[in-house]
């Protein structure tokens, strides 16, 4: 039978080894043989070959890199799109409950204006999410409470949590919810209220050790509040109650060296149940301080190779989120899913979390307790591209024209031009080699 390989592999040779990737399936193979990278190298430059019952061709038909030749896999790559796209079980929506927020972050691109969601626009939200559970059989309700910093209005999402639970238990559906917050009003005892209400899942922003953090994250009135962050991440730590929090760095040049104290930290003070995301800080645009300093996209690549192959160094588990983007729809964004929805304090429904005041982002409202969309719009947010220029590009099937889905619908081309997939590749192959290591 003849062979070809996928043309979703990239190949990477590095001093003495050689990496494929595969962004159809996300395997990943590292080659330190001499006689089996040569094997490879010949294989690669041809179109087709014959199945010789090589070991090398027998690990690359098993990890998915070879197909026989009259399958074109990028047929399997668009089936792959139309199997998730028609999966409409669940529901996920981020509601944004208030646009205030207690601090003023020095790279923040959000106006913080004092909007807040009342009573009667939950209430009318919660109806029509049970409209909507029922028409559609939903069998997962996920709910994501943003802001602003939604912590400023605890009332709105205590309330929601109440009678979106009690349906949600009666109709045997799943409730998972989460929450964006800065962590500052997550005190022992707003944290026992909402964890009781099944609020369990946090992402929580600490930018290095207390200097670092609060030089680039201060209250409105410039206070600093690191401290209180931190006890309170304690305290989250010290109870026995089923939660995850996702500690998200930020970071550029000059924070650096302290993100890699309080991963240390992290690691001595904190459970399994915290994990650690690290997010180069990049000009988004907005209201960001114009003084702020941004990484360059490279800067942001480096920063992102140094932190999480330091992670994986240290067994943290928080480097895979690397292997996350690399697997298939790994680099499309939240809102090109169609059963994800942002709904913000009127109760107007959008979907782009960074333009929420963008017209073309307007998808529908929240009208007497029902989910109205407006489908052609939701459309250009959530239809694929099938372009030559896509199909043909190498990471296709992790993004399937959505890396961005704001600028699709706008009618702009490639999203990714900047990402660096060599770097990528190599990041997890690094985290992962030092892990192992580690365990060793
Ligand atoms: S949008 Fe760009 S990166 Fe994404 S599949 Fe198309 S060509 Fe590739
Ligand atoms: S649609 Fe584009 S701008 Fe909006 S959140 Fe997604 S990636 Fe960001």
């Amino acid at each position: 039978m003849e062979l070809h390989f996928s043309k979703y592999t990239s190949c990477i040779e590095d001093s003495n080894e050689l990496l494929l990737y595969h962004s159809l399936t996300g395997s990943l193979i590292r080659i330190i043989e001499e006689e089996k990278i040569n094997h490879v190298r010949k294989l690669i430059n041809k179109n087709s070959f014959a199945d010789d019952g090589s070991e090398v061709i027998k690990t690359l038909k098993e990890q998915g890199f070879l197909f026989p030749s009259d399958i074109d896999e990028t047929e399997i790559a668009k089936q792959l799109f139309i199997d998730r796209a028609s999966c409409r079980d669940s529901l996920r929506l981020m509601i944004y409950v208030t646009n205030a927020c207690n601090f003023r972050c020095v790279y923040c691109p959000q106006p913080h204006t004092e909007e807040y969601m009342d009573m009667k626009t939950i209430v009318d939200i919660c109806e029509a999410i049970k409209k909507y559970a029922v028409a559609n059989s939903t069998k997962t309700v996920i709910i994501s409470w943003f802001g602003g910093e939604p912590l400023l209005n605890t009332e709105v999402i205590e309330n929601a949590m109440e009678s979106l639970s009690q349906f949600c238990s009666e109709h045997n559906i799943i409730l998972l919810s989460g929450m964006t917050t800065n962590g500052y009003g997550l005190t022992d005892v707003v944290f026992e209220r909402l964890i009781k209400l099944g609020v369990n899942e946090y992402q929580i922003t600490l930018d290095g050790l207390s200097e670092t953090h609060d030089r680039n994250r201060f209250t409105r009135d410039g206070k600093p509040t690191w401290e209180r962050i931190w006890s309170n991440l304690i305290y989250m730590n010290n109870t026995e109650y089923k939660f995850s929090v996702s500690l998200r760095i930020n970071v550029n040049k000059s924070n650096a060296d302290s993100a890699k104290e309080l991963i240390k930290l992290k690691k001595e003070k904190l459970d399994e149940r915290f994990t650690l995301q690290i997010q180069p800080i990049t000009n988004m645009g907005g209201m960001g301080n114009p003084n702020s300093e941004y990484c360059t996209e490279s800067e942001a690549e480096d920063v992102r190779i140094d932190l999480y192959s330091l992670l994986g160094g240290m067994k943290d588990e928080g480097f895979r989120r690397i292997s996350r983007i690399l697997r298939p729809f790994g680099l499309m964004c939240n809102c090109a899913k169609i059963d994800y929805l942002i709904i913000k304090t009127d109760g107007t429904i959008c979907k782009c979390e960074l333009l929420i005041d963008d017209e073309h982002n307007c998808i529908g409202k929240i009208d007497n307790s029902e989910l109205r969309l407006n489908l052609a719009r939701l459309a250009q947010y959530v239809a694929p591209s099938f372009s030559n220029e896509c199909q043909e590009c190498k990471i296709f099937p992790l993004c399937y024209g959505l890396y961005c889905p704001h600028k699709k619908s706008l009618k702009y081309s490639c999203g990714l031009k900047h990402f660096d997939l060599t770097r990528n590749i190599k990041m997890l192959a690094t985290g992962l080699i030092k892990k192992r290591q580690a365990e060793v």
